[in-house]
């Protein structure tokens, strides 16, 4: 029998800060006092592209472009999306907040599909948990985005509150929406925040497993925090086709790397990423073929080597 190849996934964070700001187990919901100024939180161009860079030659998918409402131009994050495209030679997902069908548009020769922050299908809860990011708008940009003829897929935290009786909440957004894919999350509580522990990996394994019952040819994807690692290789066999959710950068080499690729070896699959070997590619080759001007190309390769040097750092210690 052909083995199932598992790829990690990375997700690409472009800012640091979100206008929302309240869902009550987010980070950036910590953050949004501390930063006056949102453009101030946005990541330096060059660091965005030398990780999109770093993880096409990891075999490392990006998974999606992720940031905050109101921390880009439209246009910017349109540019942004563009180069990332080039560089890692990819159409990319969006999860940027809710995207309407005239700005959709400008992104559609750059992007493969929209994500959607479902979070929690208790909606009793999730009126609690994301009091600014109501569901019908999230509903309305799956709409729009079949329209079209883009994929759509969503994320989902597991352990806020909701139990597998409200399954059913999600089985019935996948059918109207015609979700391809699925990001689960196991809820990790941030300091800070009133959320204290995680679910047990049998519950959040267990989402992913009915899920997968009913449909065999979605795409799941499974997070798993560091703390949590010996849990991938269940969560592969409950139904899971990748894995997300890892430093991938600064824990790049370790033992925690290490744990990764046993779990995926465990679940009798095969990993394409690569999470411990320094790359080989000859990156200044890779940054001069891109069409970008000088400037950024140097910058670009300046941010890559100090990335590289930080993994290879791992791996010397
Ligand atoms: S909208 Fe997204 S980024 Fe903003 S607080 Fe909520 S989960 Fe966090």
């Amino acid at each position: 029998m052909v083995k199932q190849k598992v790829f990690f996934e990375r997700a690409i964070f472009l800012s640091w800060y979100c206008s929302r700001g309240d869902c009550s187990f987010c980070y950036m919901s910590t953050q949004k006092e501390k930063i006056s100024n949102p453009r101030l939180a946005r990541r330096r161009i060059e660091s965005i592209l030398a990780e999109s860079l770093i993880s096409k030659i990891c075999d490392w998918r990006v998974e999606f472009l992720s940031g905050g409402y109101d921390s880009y131009e439209m246009e910017e994050l349109v540019d942004l999306t563009k180069k990332i495209c080039e560089v890692t030679s990819q159409k990319q997902w969006l999860n940027i907040g809710v995207l309407k069908q005239e700005e959709l548009k400008k992104f559609l020769p750059y992007i493969e599909g929209v994500s959607g922050a479902v979070e929690c299908v208790n909606y009793e809860i999730r009126k609690r948990v994301c009091p600014s990011k109501p569901l019908e708008e999230v509903f309305e940009m799956f709409r729009v985005a079949k329209k079209l003829g883009l994929k759509n897929s969503l994320t989902i935290i597991i352990g806020l509150g909701e139990t597998t009786k409200d399954y059913d909440n999600l089985k019935k957004i996948i059918d109207e929406y015609g979700i391809n894919r699925i990001t689960f999350y196991a809820l990790n509580p941030h300091e800070e925040t009133p959320h204290k522990t995680g679910p047990s990996t049998e519950y959040y394994a267990s989402w992913i497993k009915k899920t997968r019952k009913d449909y065999p040819s979605l795409e799941i994807v499974a997070g798993s925090w560091v703390d949590r690692l010996s849990e991938i290789s269940e969560l592969l066999r409950a139904g899971a086709n990748h894995i997300t959710k890892f430093p991938s950068i600064r824990l790049f080499g370790t033992k925690h790397a290490e744990i990764i690729e046993e779990e995926v070896r465990k679940a009798n699959t095969v990993f394409l990423s690569n999470l411990t070997k320094i790359p080989t590619e000859d990156i200044k080759k890779l940054i001069n073929e891109l069409s970008f001007d000088t400037s950024l190309k140097r910058r670009i390769l300046e941010r890559t080597n100090k990335y590289l040097k930080k993994m290879n750092n791992n791996i010397t210690k």
